[in-house]
């Protein structure tokens, strides 16, 4: 059982209980961004467990008639073990959800994945996601790495669509911007371009007010369909109060392993530390 402290950030640990919060989300136009936690998978097992969990939950998202789609981490899919490992098992994914017209997220992991990550989005995207205007798979990348401009350039006539975010891991020197202040201004200019060059597509995955506000004059400026994501049980009330003017998302992990994502969640940021210390020690 997932404590009530740890059940601000993860919605359970079955299915049911994340699908239950996909619904009470959906009723607030929020659509969701179902993550089955897990990561860095040395064997085939829980590799393969994963994704049939996946194909299962695609299912049923198409059976209940739900707004929400899938997002996969490509070291859950077996990306440690073997390029051709992961891209066997997020292809049988894919072929399923597109079958159920569930929408696939790839997230990013750090630099050493990015290629990897990027070359199977290409060619998946490119199979399978022609029909839309938004296809049928989208990819994460991340301001802080100093490369991504170069990324979204390529990624401009992929079909599908990209999720900004600034970038959650720790990379060296010579990848990565470093500085909060730089990083920002990068996230920025990565908006600008992709609101002149997209066609559509973008999804903003980020929790600052000032990111968002520059996406939506970026909107303003070039028209250009985006949409707003955010994390469960971060900024909630600002999610719902987006909703009622643009398309939101919010981000729902769930599963058995939600022990190492709650911590980072908790950690943070000092509200969430002390609102993580206050419910454990009932002060
Ligand atoms: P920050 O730079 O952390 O904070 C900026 C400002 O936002 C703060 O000053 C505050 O005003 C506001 N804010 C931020 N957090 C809170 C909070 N908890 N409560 C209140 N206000 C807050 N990273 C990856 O590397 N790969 C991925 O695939 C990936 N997927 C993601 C998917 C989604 C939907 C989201 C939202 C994030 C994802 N990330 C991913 C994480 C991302 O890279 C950042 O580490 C994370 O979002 C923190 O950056 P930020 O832009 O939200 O704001």
């Amino acid at each position: 059982m997932i404590p009530p402290i740890a059940n601000r950030f993860v919605a359970g640990e079955s299915p049911a209980v994340a699908l239950d919060h996909v619904r009470q989300i959906n009723q607030r136009n929020v659509g969701a961004i179902v993550n089955l936690l897990g990561e860095h998978y040395e064997e085939r097992p829980p590799v393969r467990s994963d994704a049939a969990e996946y194909r299962a939950i695609a299912g049923d998202i198409a059976g209940s008639n739900l707004d929400a789609c899938l997002s996969v981490k490509p070291s859950q899919l077996g990306l440690d073990i073997g390029e051709d490992v992961f891209r066997e098992v997020l292809e049988d994914i894919v072929e399923t959800a597109v079958d159920r017209d569930v929408f696939v997220w790839i997230d990013m992991e750090d630099h050493t994945t990015t290629d990897a990550t990027l070359d199977a989005f290409e060619d998946l995207a490119r199979e399978y996601g022609t029909d839309g205007s938004d296809g049928r798979l989208g990819v994460c990348v991340q301001a802080n790495l100093k490369r991504t401009r170069d990324d979204i350039e390529r990624l401009a006539d992929v079909p599908g669509k990209v999720r900004f975010v600034k970038g959650a891991y720790d990379e060296p020197a010579d990848v990565a911007y470093d500085g909060s202040d730089r990083v920002n201004r990068e996230y920025e200019a990565l908006l600008e371009y992709a609101f002149e060059q997209f066609d559509g597509g973008i999804a903003v995955g980020s929790h600052d007010p000032a990111m968002i506000d520059h996406a939506i004059d970026c909107h303003d400026e070039y028209g250009t369909d985006f949409e707003i994501q955010m994390l469960m049980g971060v900024r909630e009330d600002a999610q719902y109060d987006l909703a009622s003017e643009y398309d939101v998302w919010q981000y729902v992990p769930y599963g058995g392993r939600w022990k190492s994502y709650f911590y980072r969640r908790a950690t943070e940021r000092k509200e969430n530390l002390r609102f993580a210390l206050r419910a454990i020690f009932g002060r």
